[in-house]
């Protein structure tokens, strides 16, 4: 099997060190396999994503030294077969269509906030005629989840993680507009592009449990899946601007060597032994996903400072 892996970022800012990291290990992991490592804009949010988020980002990933294998996709164009993939989960009995409108929706929403629990929706036209619909709603496409049982994902970095399915809901694949929800989109895409290791942050587990009953709704392979912890601050907290959630592209304008940094980023959450610096050809030799930390690493400008001295 060749290993196929992906960076999917959302155009919507600069490329930020996190996600240049999360870049860097699905090269480096690709490269370790003799695989394919792939780009895919996910250009989906059309009020946020721009053409200077989207050439910030591929500047960055070149400035970085990582190449991709081919042309990148983007994930707007390919709204259509999204469409098509939740219409094909109609015809099979695994999704339908729910005519719920606003103001149900918010009752439920309101009913859900009054007993303290994330809002689920009901599964009011899971078994019911669409016949019996309101007029004027435009229905959205809901997937038929499993209620009981569990979905388990075994997870590279994170080991194995479940949840159990009465905690989900039948989510929305295709909203009343026509337009395909992230969760759709991504295991549609994922799956056209023969994805076979999805490696990403650990903000993205929670969504994994929906996506693999996707999967699993449309048959299909189930990739591999590897969360990484985020990168905090020195202080344990969530990384601030002041402490070097920046984009790349302020390392480089700072004076950082793009081989500084991606060394540094390498050794962010992962490790080889004692080694502090680790050449291309060694990282691709030695790079695997076990090795991964499962706490959230610290950014430190020291370290970084420190190793730019060094080339
Ligand atoms: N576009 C998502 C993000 O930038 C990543 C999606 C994914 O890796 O599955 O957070």
């Amino acid at each position: 099997m060749t290993v196929i892996t992906r960076f999917a970022p959302s155009p919507t800012g600069y490329l930020h060190i996190g996600g240049a990291r999360t870049a860097l290990f699905n090269w480096l992991y690709s490269r370790h396999h003799k695989g394919k490592v792939l780009l895919r804009i996910e250009d989906t949010d059309r009020q946020r994503s721009t053409e200077a988020a989207i050439s910030a980002i591929i500047d960055g990933l070149n400035w970085l030294g990582l190449d991709f294998d081919a042309a990148p996709v983007f994930q707007f164009a390919r709204a259509p077969r999204h469409a098509e993939v939740a219409r094909s989960l109609l015809e099979k009995g695994r999704a339908y269509y729910c005519y719920c409108t606003p103001a149900e929706l918010q009752a439920m929403r309101d009913q859900a906030k009054a007993e303290g629990k994330p809002m689920r929706y009901n599964g009011y036209w899971r078994d019911r005629d669409p016949r019996e619909a309101p007029p004027g709603v435009a229905p959205v496409i809901r997937l038929k989840a499993p209620q009981s049982g569990e979905t388990v994902v075994m997870d590279q970095v994170q080991g194995e993680v479940r949840v159990g399915n009465e905690q989900l809901d039948d989510m929305v694949l295709l909203r009343g507009d026509g337009t395909p929800t992230y969760m759709l989109s991504v295991v549609v895409d994922d799956h056209d592009m023969a994805i076979t290791h999805v490696i990403r942050g650990d903000d993205h587990l929670t969504n994994t449990f929906r996506q693999v009953q996707l999967y699993q709704a449309l048959d299909w392979h189930i990739p591999t899946f590897a969360h990484i912890p985020l990168i905090h601050g020195p202080d344990g907290a969530k990384l601030s601007k002041r402490h070097g959630a920046l984009g790349v592209d302020a390392y480089r304008d700072m004076g950082y060597l793009p081989e500084a940094l991606r060394n540094y980023l390498l050794r962010l959450g992962w490790a080889h032994g004692d080694d502090e610096i680790i050449s291309t050809e060694q990282a691709i030799e030695w790079f695997d996903l076990p090795a991964v930390g499962r706490s959230p690493s610290r950014f430190d400008f020291a370290k970084l400072d420190n190793l730019n001295g060094h080339y």
